[in-house]
């Protein structure tokens, strides 16, 4: 069963104002003009108008509904949006949100995130750096409410058939401020109870006075690959950026470190499944056949080999290389380094740089047993021609 389409309208990590961190996603069962929810909201009508111009049919319904293509402007288009998440508050995850909110027109938008994040967001709709055009309480009536999620194990539905889980992670150290704290997302299309899991800006737990991503991955790890097994996550800088100069970002060596922390969670998870399992068959088996199977499972040191086998991640929020330093486009030289580290490291899993424009179709098939290598089938519609089972 389908999933989600996933539109990268921003996947940048600046400084272009046309490529910011926004994703448009909608069930797959609906159409486009039912009501996207906006995934960060760095970009808006200006990017829009440029994937539009390059690709008319982008928010095409005929794929759905067999109907006749219509074209649809770029305004109209993000006045579809019903649901900002937002994973923090920095100027390249808003900026979009902020411009448009006077012009959206239509009924209150609900502004989906952390307390704190939303406090931040209220902040800059104080009247002095942009007109009040945000409430916590939708009786108010302004084009957007402030809408908290909770930072516990639950999740919270948005919408008939989409609910949201926020994990606090790390965004570095603001001096006199502590951790600036950014927000995981695992979204969920609950017919299918497929995810996705979304990180927005954030830094290795390596380095972090307060790390958390080993929380997200833990919570993470269970689900693989059958229920989850597309991670869009940041890796800000290339190769060889010094610790001290990656400003609460990823770079590849890091993602790679954090990737393995993952493939380790899903192996214990693994592990720990199949001595359960193992448990089971001692209540029915014969001793010899318990021995055997005893010996199979849980002998040796835990193999992180193929662990993360049928997940792919989305690297995301390269910063723009202005210096001209590489050759090929930026987001590509990282995506390859993250691959030749985590190939090294045989985690069997699947590294894909994230370019503006690009469509992503998650389409769910039966889930296998993950012992027989469970695997989904992607299509990415757009720029990439890639498609993989
Ligand atoms: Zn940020
Ligand atoms: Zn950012």
């Amino acid at each position: 069963m389908p999933a989600f389409n996933i539109i990268a309208l921003g996947c940048g990590g600046g400084p272009d104002e046309h490529n910011l961190s926004c994703y448009l996603f909608k069930p797959h069962e609906q159409s486009w003009d039912d009501g996207i929810f906006a995934l960060d909201a760095g970009s808006s009508i200006g990017a829009l108008n440029k994937l539009l111009a390059e690709q008319p049919e982008l928010f095409d319904m005929k794929q759905i509904t067999g109907s006749v293509h219509v074209s649809h402007s770029a305004s109209e288009v993000y006045s579809w949006i019903r649901n900002f998440i937002i994973t923090h508050a920095h100027l390249d995850h808003v900026n979009g949100m902020v411009l448009s909110a006077g012009s959206m027109g239509g009924p209150s938008r609900s502004v989906i995130g952390a307390h704190r994040c939303l406090q931040d967001i209220e902040s800059i709709f104080s009247g002095r750096i942009w007109p009040k055009l945000a409430s916590w309480s939708e009786a108010d009536s302004l084009p957007l409410t402030l809408t908290p999620l909770p930072d516990n194990d639950q999740y919270t539905s948005i919408a008939s058939s989409v609910s949201i889980r926020m994990m606090p992670i790390s965004h570095g150290q603001h001096e006199g401020l502590g951790t600036y704290w950014s927000s995981a997302f695992f979204i969920r299309h609950d017919p299918s109870a497929r995810e996705f899991l979304f990180f927005g800006d954030v830094e290795p737990d390596s380095i972090a006075a307060e790390p958390r991503n080993r929380n997200v991955w833990r919570s993470a790890a269970e689900k693989i690959p059958e229920q989850l097994n597309t991670i869009f996550i940041e890796c800000s800088w290339p190769s060889g950026r010094a610790d001290d100069r990656l400003y609460g970002h990823l770079s590849p060596e890091h993602l790679c470190a954090e990737l393995t922390v993952l493939a380790c969670e899903v192996s214990g998870y693994r592990k720990r499944a199949l001595v359960s399992l193992e448990h089971d068959y001692e209540r029915e088996e014969s001793h010899r056949a318990r021995k055997r199977q005893r010996k199979r499972l849980v002998s040796g040191p835990p193999s992180l080999h193929g662990a993360l086998n049928g997940v792919r991640v989305y690297v995301t929020h390269c910063k723009e290389d202005n210096q001209g330093d590489h050759q090929q486009p930026i987001h590509k030289v990282i995506a390859d380094q993250v691959q030749r580290l985590v190939d090294a490291q045989q985690l069997d899993v699947e590294i894909i740089a994230v370019e503006q424009g690009m469509h992503i179709l998650t389409v769910a098939i039966l889930p296998l047993p993950f012992t027989q290598g469970a695997r989904d089938v992607y299509i990415i519609i757009g720029r990439s021609d890639r498609t993989g089972i």
